[in-house]
């Protein structure tokens, strides 16, 4: 119905149209708000789905706030991400909440260097964070990277 009334009062059909109207448009706002935020975060999260157990991995460690496996395109003979169960999109946003969090990572890699025995012939430990690191995983994650040679400066 057209609410061309130049000239003439708005009738009780009139509001209760446009109050509907109204309660659209903050409907569909929210919903665009829903699909984009939701689908940026933890919903399509490859890792999220990974720790969950819902996209198979190789574990190779795990406790209660944290997981690794085995990198599915391993760029040296040893290759283990090392993830925070915790949705955390990159390092740029771990917050003081999340050092310790941070710190068992390390101790975890540690862990996993000396079982996977690299831990004497030496490793790496890399976060790549956005664009320009070659960041694609939008979950923090740690390689762990060993067993050969290994150059610097990296690629
Ligand atoms: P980024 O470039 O984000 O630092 O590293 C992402 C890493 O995740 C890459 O080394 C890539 O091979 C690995 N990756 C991506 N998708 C999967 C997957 O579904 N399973 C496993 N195991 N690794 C993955
Ligand atoms: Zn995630």
């Amino acid at each position: 119905m057209s609410r061309e009334k130049q000239g003439k009062k708005w009738e009780k059909n009139d509001y209760l149209i446009f109050c509907f109207e109204i309660q659209d448009l903050f409907v569909t706002i929210f919903l665009i708000f829903v699909t984009f935020y939701g689908g940026m975060n933890m919903g399509d999260c490859i890792f999220c789905k990974i720790i969950k157990g819902e996209i198979l991995s190789k574990k190779v460690y795990e406790d209660k706030d944290i997981f690794a496996f085995e990198d599915i395109n391993p760029q040296a003979p040893v290759h283990v991400l090392i993830v925070p169960k915790k949705h955390i999109e990159k390092s740029l946003d771990a917050t003081g909440q999340d050092k310790e969090l941070i710190g068992s990572i390390f101790m975890a890699a540690n862990k996993l260097a000396k079982e996977k025995g690299i831990a004497e012939s030496g490793f790496r430990l890399v976060v790549n964070c956005n664009r320009d690191s070659g960041q694609e995983v939008f979950h923090i994650h740690f390689h762990l990277l060993g067993g050969r040679k290994m150059k610097w400066p990296p690629g």
